[in-house]
């Protein structure tokens, strides 16, 4: 069986948004245009959070689903069958508080259209999209949205870009009036006007540039030429002899900027109102990456642990990633995958290379708007879901048995907060476990431990509000009732010091003894070099970093893995107030063994012991959460907002105009941050709106530590 879609024509892509930016309207909107969708639901304003989960269930599945397949031919040229494209629209969670879904869709998608409020512009969590977007070296092109709105502006919003996000982008259209008087968008490329008019703005009219943009329209048409034909020199001369390339070679230059991430476009209109979509649709086949323009997918042959690479072509052996595990309302779980490279056919056996077992791959299917097309084979490149895998989780690696291959791990952040939870009675108490288990499969950011002491269920999460919603999921999908307790921040410890250290568990009194010798270096861990720069030598997992300089067998290799497995141990409990330790690199460099007495038990208490002694003189600290905080409030709130910020140890990093309110950004600590949304709607008779995520952790001054780890019972040093 042949591919049914040749792979220049298809674009795996997903919108990324702020929260409320209009990434579900905009989705929606694309579905209705590509023609597939018949129903089209509204978002209501003045939602409450809690509300998303139930709403995107009422809205159907498509919104919902991890991908849709819709197709799409541009507005320019309609009955061009030949430019006919597949579009596999790929969901990108809309909440602050998984950004780790954000990161796990940006590694399957091979470009991103990223949505901006046309009054707020750039916003926190567009800020994180774009970096996590920067890490992936996605391919993006920008839509400021919502130019109907009181307030908007199309250049505060695209200055808002330049500024904080890349001085890459580059307007490609000019809006036609704003807020009520908002009608459409210029064209710069072709000084075109486009209007849209009929059911949902899907019948497109052009018309020449409105007289009082004709300057406008020039000057930034200009800027626009200039930076493309920066990218070719060809086009450069040709330029400076004052002749402008055609619009197909503009086209194709423009084209391979973006891909290579040297140019953002930015487009503009509103979803809502029905403007501007499908031009942002056109951009899409234009300007974004088939699978064909992307890098080849690199990964490990778990055989020889040499780095393989996967070239996006039918004729590879089969890779892909499960990156999404769903469940699906008609056929029970649906496993989303990309392929890389290869083919695979439904019914065949795949290979996971993350948990080393073989399942059969019954049914597969692909999501179209409203209807599921059951598919015989699946492409390189492409992207479908297998009904009915039982033992693959969001993240593995599915490949041909014969060329087993591991692709790179999405890094997951730690949690950075976590909470007591309590089953009411004893039915719940299994409930309780199978809602956890199934959480947590799907979610890598949220962790289910024991308190050791205690016995007692301990969940964590990345926020007050990722737990919130967890624990409301447990409620109502596996009806567990269950008592929670106070949220607290997950504290952690490292070292700002170095030391060496020699320990030698040695137990030498009648029988057979036991003999485990190491010498150690511990410093901080230099996080600017990157995994994949390591040395051979150099594993790193969990926030240790591993240096195996053992020569001439001074210590065996087979008791290595028990020293590893001793200083990850170790790790578990900080030396000041039992928090998880960090950033810390260990360098066994030395030792001794014994031809009897020595063993794997006590080569890794040795080794436990040695780090608990370095980590001591090292200059152990305290660690703890930093939250960026945005609040958008009326400006005569804004003095006891940051007065009250810089209270909780804020810094303040910046205010700007939002239309008619003020926008404060600032670094908090967590641990300041509790219970702020009822404090800020106090301050400000509810007129204040604030929005927080995790920035990064960072040592906690030495009077708030000593409180900190005297609460925990342990010494503060
Ligand atoms: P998401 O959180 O990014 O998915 O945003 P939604 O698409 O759910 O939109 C959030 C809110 O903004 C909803 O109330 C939408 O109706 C509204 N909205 C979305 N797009 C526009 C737009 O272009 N103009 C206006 N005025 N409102 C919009």
């Amino acid at each position: 069986m042949n591919r049914d879609y040749p792979l220049e024509k298809v674009r795996n892509f997903g919108i990324v948004a702020h929260i409320d930016a209009g990434k579900t309207t905009t989705s929606e909107r694309v579905l209705f245009y590509t023609g597939m969708s018949h129903r089209m639901g509204e978002v209501h304003e003045g939602e409450a959070t809690m509300d998303w989960m139930d709403q995107e269930r009422e809205r159907g599945i498509t919104i919902a689903a991890a991908a849709t397949t819709c197709f799409w031919t541009p507005t320019y040229d309609p009955e061009n069958k030949d430019l006919k494209h597949r579009f596999n629209l790929i969901d990108t969670p809309g909440h602050i508080d998984f950004t780790i879904e954000v990161k796990r869709s940006l590694r399957v998608l091979d470009g991103a259209v990223i949505v901006f409020d046309g009054v707020s512009g750039v916003e926190p969590q567009s800020e994180t999209n774009w970096r996590y977007a920067d890490e992936e070296k996605v391919p993006r092109l920008c839509f400021i949205n919502k130019l109907d709105r009181t307030g908007a502006s199309f250049e505060r919003s695209y200055k808002s870009i330049l500024d904080r996000l890349t001085t890459n982008a580059v307007r490609m259209q000019i809006p036609i009036g704003e807020e009520d008087k908002h009608e459409g968008v210029v064209d710069l490329l072709t000084r075109t006007a486009y209007y849209f008019e009929g059911n949902l703005g899907s019948t497109i009219r052009t018309g020449e540039v409105p007289e009082h943009l004709k300057e406008d329209v020039e000057k930034y048409r200009h800027e626009l030429i200039e930076k493309i034909i920066e990218q070719d020199e060809e086009a450069m001369n040709m330029y400076l002899e004052g002749k402008e390339p055609e619009l197909t070679v503009l086209k194709k230059i423009l084209r391979k900027a973006v891909i290579g991430n040297l140019i953002t476009p930015v487009f503009t209109g509103t979803a809502l109102k029905n403007k501007g979509v499908q031009l942002v649709l056109d951009a899409v086949v234009d300007y974004l990456p088939s699978p064909l323009d992307i890098p080849p997918t690199k990964g490990i042959n778990p055989a020889t642990g040499e780095e393989e690479i996967r070239n996006a072509s039918d004729d590879e052996p089969f890779s892909a990633l499960a990156f999404k595990v769903q469940s699906d309302p008609f056929v029970g779980q649906l496993t989303f995958f990309r392929v890389y490279s290869g083919t695979i056919e439904a019914g065949s056996y795949i290979y996971n290379s993350s948990t080393e077992t073989k399942e059969r791959l019954g049914r597969i299917v692909r999501l179209h708007a409203n209807e599921r097309e059951e598919v015989k084979k699946v492409f390189a490149g492409e992207i479908a879901a297998a009904v009915g895998l039982k033992d693959t989780k969001t993240s593995d690696a599915l490949c041909d048995e014969k060329n087993p291959i591991i692709l790179e791990k999405i890094k997951v952040p730690e949690p950075v907060i976590s909470l007591r939870i309590e089953p009411k009675t004893k039915a719940d108490q299994e409930k309780l476990g199978m809602a956890l288990k199934r959480l947590s499969d799907e979610d890598p950011t949220f962790k289910v431990t024991t308190d050791q002491e205690t016995l007692e269920t301990i969940i964590a999460g990345m926020g007050e509000l990722h737990l919130e919603v967890l624990v409301e999921r447990m409620r109502r999908e596996f009806s567990v009732d269950a008592n929670v307790g106070k949220p607290q921040v997950a504290y952690r410890e490292t070292i700002l010091g170095t030391a060496d250290v020699e320990n030698k568990y040695i137990k030498q009194t009648g029988g057979r003894g036991q003999y485990g010798h190491v010498k150690i270096r511990v410093k901080p861990m230099d996080t600017s070099i990157a995994d994949e720069d390591l040395p051979k030598n150099v594993k790193r997992e969990d926030g240790l970093e591993f240096i195996n300089s053992i020569k001439g067998g001074v210590i065996p290799q087979e008791y290595i893995p028990a020293v590893q497995k001793g200083l990850k141990e170790a790790m578990d409990r900080g030396v000041l107030a039992g928090y998880k330790l960090v950033n810390i690199s260990v360098d066994l460099y030395d030792g001794t063994y014994h031809e009897v007495d020595s063993s794997e038990i006590a080569f890794k208490i040795s080794a436990s012991q040695a780090l608990q002694e370095a980590v001591q003189k090292a200059r152990p600290v305290l660690l703890e959460p930093i939250m960026k905080v945005e609040v958008v409030v009326p400006e005569q709130f804004m003095g006891d907002v940051t007065g009250n910020l810089s209270s909780k140890r804020g810094q303040i990093q910046g205010m700007e105009d939002r239309g008619q309110l003020k926008a404060v950004r600032a670094l908090v600590p967590l641990s300041e941050m509790f219970g702020y949304t009822t404090q800020l709607r106090s301050m400000t008779e509810g007129r204040g709106n604030s929005t927080m995520e995790f920035d990064h952790y960072e040592v906690v001054p030495e009077n708030v530590a000593k409180g900190i780890i005297e609460a925990r019972g342990g010494t503060h040093r």
